[in-house]
């Protein structure tokens, strides 16, 4: 296991890839997590995740 830990602070770890988002079909290249082999089609860039996420606190209105 490769573990590396900073001194200074916290510091959000990134995985690396080569995906496409299932919306937009823009390209991703890396993730604050790590994806399911089994949902790679299922897929969202951050600008998806975003608006689906502002959209579902959206509907109070
Ligand atoms: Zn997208």
């Amino acid at each position: 296991m490769a573990y590396q830990q900073n001194g200074d602070g916290f510091q959000r770890k990134m995985y690396q890839g080569n995906w496409k988002c299932s919306k937009c079909s823009k390209d991703i290249t890396e993730l604050p997590f790590d994806p399911d082999p089994a949902r790679l089609d299922q897929l969202q860039c951050r600008d998806c995740h975003r608006e689906r996420r502002t959209f579902s606190r959206g509907s109070r209105y």
